[in-house]
């Protein structure tokens, strides 16, 4: 494959992007998409942090604190899957200890809301026969079930709820339940400016992507927590009125069980901001109702509007020990590739470059119709419709996208 590395003019990212690498099959991948489908046409301004799991032991995790800093400074930044040890790591790489999550380290700095978005192509069809274009899960990535405090109860008692004011005054309590035998109890929490900067990240992802707006709860039930996260939501979208109408775009709050059963026949097209727990199961029911893992990306965006593009998926572990074995893989990079054009749009979306928007355009357009044209990884060929009887390998496919881009580029058809 011959890259005109040198006729084609290339694009110039004016400000950089914070690179965060990462780990396994994926670190293998982003490699052979930055030598081929990036470098090749973009003048990147790489901010460049290795999250690989030996550099975090080796920097007691500070790369990733520097990278999350970075991603504040600069605006934009795409990372590669990552391992998150456990004590099965800690011992496959010898480390210090099991490092936080980086994802949950890089999330807590910036105070962001993640956003899932499925990747729609022509000949993988969606298991629900309604969905036509993407449903977007944004997921509140705090508190509730995830922070709560649980307790079991031995017997017969009291459980009461009691909340002291900080500055003085007269504590309140609530009797949570007289038990008359043995039971279970927990407390649940929310804050005020969490529930906000979610609302707020909803929002502005809503009408940066031109997407009406659901929120779901189940206030009829919870007529205080449930109500005050409704309450909050209203309170934020009514800043935007304005904005969503001049957008043509809707906001609408349902009860979580008409959300759902509407989803199911919804022909797509709309972010649907979830609750904690929710978004947890829903975001997996959407990504094995739209596919692949190998076709959902993930977005982290702040309150502040610093975003962080990534595939949803992990290392693909299993994969990279084939690899490691010399074996062939049949690893889908698309989620990776649309990481690195979600942030390269949003680049030039903020520098005012609309080549490297157009760039990032037609580097997702030769993903696409490399894959309609019948040019898949293992993972899509058995679900593709028609079935694909003969996948390509990881490289095979990237390949095949750098010719497609290459012709494209070319031929001048998306950048001038
Ligand atoms: P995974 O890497 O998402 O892979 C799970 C399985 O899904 C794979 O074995 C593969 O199935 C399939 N798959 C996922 N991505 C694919 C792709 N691009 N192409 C083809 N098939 C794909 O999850 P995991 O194996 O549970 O986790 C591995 C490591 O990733 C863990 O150490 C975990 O900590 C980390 N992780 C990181 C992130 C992140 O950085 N955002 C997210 C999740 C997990 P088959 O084996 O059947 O082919
Ligand atoms: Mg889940």
């Amino acid at each position: 494959m011959s890259l005109r590395t040198g006729t084609a003019h290339k694009v110039v990212a004016r400000n950089p992007i914070v690179e965060m690498d990462g780990d396994e099959m994926t670190r293998v991948i982003w490699a052979m998409v930055k030598q081929q489908l990036i470098e090749p046409f973009v003048e990147l301004k790489l901010e460049p942090y290795d999250l690989f799991l030996p550099n975090r032991d080796r920097t007691d995790d500070a790369v990733t604190l520097q990278a999350a800093e970075a991603i504040k400074r600069h605006g934009v930044g795409v990372k590669c899957a990552t391992i998150t040890p456990d004590a099965n790591r800690v011992k496959e790489y010898d480390l210090k200890k099991a490092w936080p999550s980086p994802n949950g380290t890089i999330r807590a700095i910036l105070d962001g809301t993640v956003f899932r978005k499925p990747i729609i192509v022509r000949n993988v069809p969606p298991m629900v026969r309604s969905w036509q274009k993407p449903i977007v899960i944004g997921r509140h990535a705090y508190g509730d079930v995830y922070r709560d405090v649980e307790m079991k109860i031995p017997g017969p008692g009291r459980v009461e709820m009691t909340y002291t004011p900080a500055a003085g005054g007269t504590p309140q309590t609530v009797v949570v339940h007289d038990f008359k035998g043995p039971g279970v109890v927990k407390g649940e929490h929310n804050t005020e400016k969490s529930i906000r900067s979610f609302a707020r990240a909803c929002i502005r992802y809503a009408l940066g992507e031109k997407l009406d707006l659901w929120f779901a709860a189940k206030d009829t039930i919870s007529k205080t927590y449930h109500a005050a996260f409704k309450e909050i939501f209203r309170e934020e979208v009514d800043t935007r009125r304005a904005d969503f109408e001049k957008a043509g775009l809707t906001y609408q709050y349902l009860l979580i069980d008409d959300a759902v059963a509407r989803v199911m026949r919804h022909p797509g097209g709309f972010l649907w901001a979830c609750r904690n727990y929710d978004g947890d199961i829903f975001s997996d029911m959407l990504a094995s109702g739209f596919g692949s893992l190998g076709l959902m990306t993930s977005v982290l965006v702040s309150p502040d509007g610093h975003f962080e593009y990534e595939a949803a998926h992990g290392t693909v572990q299993r994969h990279y020990y084939q690899h490691q074995k010399g074996e062939p893989t049949s690893t889908n990079s698309t989620a990776t590739i649309f990481a690195w054009t979600g942030a390269l749009a949003k680049r030039g979306e903020l520098d005012d470059t609309p080549e490297l928007v157009a760039f990032a355009r037609a580097l997702e357009e030769s993903v696409i119709e490399t894959i309609e044209s019948g040019i898949v990884t293992k993972d899509l060929a058995a679900i593709a419709q028609p079935p694909i009887a003969k996948h390509v390998s990881t490289e095979g496919f990237i390949n095949a996208i750098g010719e497609r881009l290459t012709h494209k580029v070319g031929a001048g058809l998306a950048l001038l």
